[in-house]
């Protein structure tokens, strides 16, 4: 693991226009302006931070990961990565990253995923399609139809030489964070996953810090 790409920001907390702290479990939306830079931290290590993204002026123009994965020939996204819309737009670019590597592929849990994977028994705990249809719900213009795939960012799902996909233990740490500067208006979603039943955020969900710089 230590081949990854990290790369530091030049950014000081001190100069965030925005800075929140969102508990375990929890969600947040929020629409940033052109050259923003919005900065997740997590904060104890190995917390699966399940987003979305939209173009803030066409919300049915959102987050393609078909898109961004052919476009920059690569499963994971890392600084450099540009996030593509179902049109093509770029939606944000990541600039720095202390992680190294995030997934494209897992999706977001749901209860229904927590029943085939685990037990009937679990379909009753919180997952982030709810967290995301919670939010989702509370904003004008947006509906079911807009759950769409979304990136876990510090989640390891790495994909074997037969092409399997692996839920594996994180490569995140206390402290890590990834920073994406957005390239037009852009609605970002989170929901910072619940998961108790696979090890995305080592059975133990944990607090994210949201911190945003103006250009
Ligand atoms: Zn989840």
């Amino acid at each position: 693991m230590t081949d990854f790409v990290r790369k530091e920001s030049g950014l000081r907390e001190e100069d965030a226009v925005y800075d929140a702290l969102i508990p375990a479990g929890d969600g947040w939306m929020y629409d940033l302006e052109p050259g923003q830079v919005l900065r997740i931290v997590d904060l104890e290590g190995n917390q699966a931070v399940d987003t979305l993204f939209y173009d803030a002026d066409n919300p049915a123009d959102h987050y393609s990961a078909v898109q961004t994965i052919a476009a920059q020939e690569s499963i994971y996204l890392t600084t450099g990565s540009v996030l593509l819309a179902e049109s093509g737009k770029p939606l944000v670019t990541i600039v720095a990253d202390t992680c190294g590597r995030h997934d494209t592929l897992g999706g977001a849990c749901s209860a229904q995923s927590n029943t085939v994977r685990y037990a009937h028994e679990k379909y009753y705990m919180h997952n982030c399609r709810d967290t995301f249809m919670r939010l989702l719900a509370q904003r004008d213009g947006y509906a079911k139809r807009d759950l769409a795939p979304n990136v876990n960012f510090f989640m390891n799902v790495p994909v074997t030489s037969e092409g399997g996909l692996t839920f594996a233990a994180g490569v995140s740490a206390p402290g890590c964070y990834v920073e994406m500067r957005a390239e037009t208006r852009v609605t970002v979603l989170i929901s910072n996953c619940p998961q108790l039943n696979n090890p995305c955020n080592a059975y133990n969900p944990t607090p994210i810090r949201l911190l945003i710089w103006s250009p």
